[in-house]
């Protein structure tokens, strides 16, 4: 008799990528095991759940012990004897007893890690692959790697105000090759950047793409536009940014500071119109500020039919948030990342929240990461068609690509998402 109950929950303190502590908490039930190790971002959004972080001068005050002794002493407590497979109330259980609006009594790095691990203890104590068990069976969909290939903001130590240009390998039958093409695109373009910059140049920031002494916007489409053409997949490789725009947005003036230029919100929304037209850019994810919702409805009325226009730092995985840039018509595209709001339930009602409304999913990373992949497993069980995860370069981005790869072998009749972008990313 396979038993789901709850016997321990243990939390312990790892790093992550950025050498920083975070938690790692192991589920134990009657008949298996899960465990879920908790990201952290760099560019946050100011509506994000709350990370929970010890202070002081341990670690430079981002240790992480008192979120490891809350799992450790109250919620464990709490659901030790539970049944793992009700993901739903054991996550509304931690969210009461938190009582507070940002999770900020636990942490939602506590209450992650948490719940995180108990679906996959659930997972493997019923013999499922987590993709299996969080997302049923049949017309499984592989999804297209978003990877985030010349880091700028604050992802990097150099001048690009934009956080992130990304390259989507869109016109490919399976993941496999669409990853081939993508890591040889990444190859190419270090080449380019070393034939253009010099060796220095070819370092690289927080999520394992290049971060090269380049100031303006410009100057990273232009190399990667070259790489793209030169690695032969003009036609198939598409061009994709973050701007995390909070990071170069003057409150007081109202005026967006972006490769010398303070732009107002409308002359910012013509720049990327002409960046638009300039290069084969598909997607934009952060465009304006996390408040401007009404700047974010101009874009997509102006280039939402062939633009996907992503909500990261504005929608933060809140259905409150997402269900207000709905309403606005402020994107057509939601980033997650279950981190943002802290449960695994909360995150899923996020995922439905956005599909309900025709809106494109892309499962996402943070900037610190980790080597674990549950994310990967979870862009699959939605059926996503998009996941972010980084260069395809350093343990913890190629863990969520490897992932993808196994699920696909396991998977004969799975569909790569591909082309299926362009109809459903836009409105
Ligand atoms: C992002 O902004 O999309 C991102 C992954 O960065 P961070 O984790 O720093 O928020
Ligand atoms: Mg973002």
């Amino acid at each position: 008799m396979l038993d789901f109950r709850i016997r321990s929950i243990k939390a312990i303190e790892v790093l992550d990528s950025r050498g920083r502590p975070t938690l790692k908490t192991i589920v134990k039930t009657g008949s298996g095991q899960g465990y879920f190790i908790v990201p952290a971002g760099a560019s946050k959004g100011a509506n994000e759940a709350l990370e929970l972080r010890d202070g002081g001068r341990r670690y430079g005050g981002f240790g992480v012990l008192k979120a490891v002794f809350n799992v450790n002493s109250v919620i464990s407590k709490m659901l030790i004897g539970e049944d793992s497979r009700e993901q739903e109330k054991i996550d509304k259980m931690m969210i009461e007893a938190d009582s507070t609006e940002n999770k900020s009594r636990f942490g939602a790095n506590s209450i992650l890690s948490v719940s995180g691990a108990i679906a996959r203890a659930a997972a493997d104590t019923a013999g499922l692959a987590l993709y299996r068990y969080l997302g049923g069976s049949g017309n499984w969909t592989m999804p297209v790697p978003l990877m985030n290939v010349i880091n700028g903001g604050l992802h990097a130590g150099n001048e690009l105000k934009i956080q992130e240009f990304m390259i989507a390998p869109i016109g490919f039958d399976s993941f496999r090759e669409a990853l081939a093409a993508a890591a040889e695109t990444y190859m190419t373009l270090r080449d380019v950047i070393k034939e253009v910059y010099g060796k220095n140049a070819i370092n690289i920031g927080d999520e394992g793409g290049f971060a090269p002494p380049m100031k303006n916007t410009r100057d990273a489409l232009l190399v990667l536009s070259e790489s793209i053409k030169k690695a032969g997949y003009s036609d198939k490789i598409f061009i994709l940014l973050d701007c995390a725009a909070t990071n170069f947005y003057d409150k007081e003036k109202n005026k967006y500071l972006l490769d010398g230029m303070e732009l107002e919100p409308g002359d910012l929304l013509e720049y990327y119109s002409e960046l638009v037209d300039e290069y084969n850019i598909v997607s934009i994810e952060d465009p304006f500020h996390e408040e401007d919702f009404e700047s974010f409805s101009e874009l997509t009325e102006k280039l939402g039919n062939k633009v996907q226009i992503v909500g990261d730092d504005i929608f933060v995985t809140n259905v409150k948030r997402i269900e207000i840039g709905i309403a606005k018509r402020a994107a057509n595209a939601v980033l997650i990342k279950p981190n943002q709001v802290g449960t695994i339930t909360e995150t899923f009602e996020a995922i439905r929240t956005a599909l309900r409304a025709g809106y494109s999913v892309i499962i996402s990373h943070r900037s610190g990461e980790t080597e674990d992949s549950f994310i990967a497993d979870l862009s699959v069980a939605v059926r996503a068609g998009q996941i972010k995860a980084g260069a395809p370069c350093r343990g913890e981005r190629v863990a969520k690509y490897n992932r993808l790869i196994e699920i696909e072998d396991e998977l004969p009749d799975s569909r790569y998402y591909g082309e299926r972008f362009f109809r459903r990313a836009v409105l």
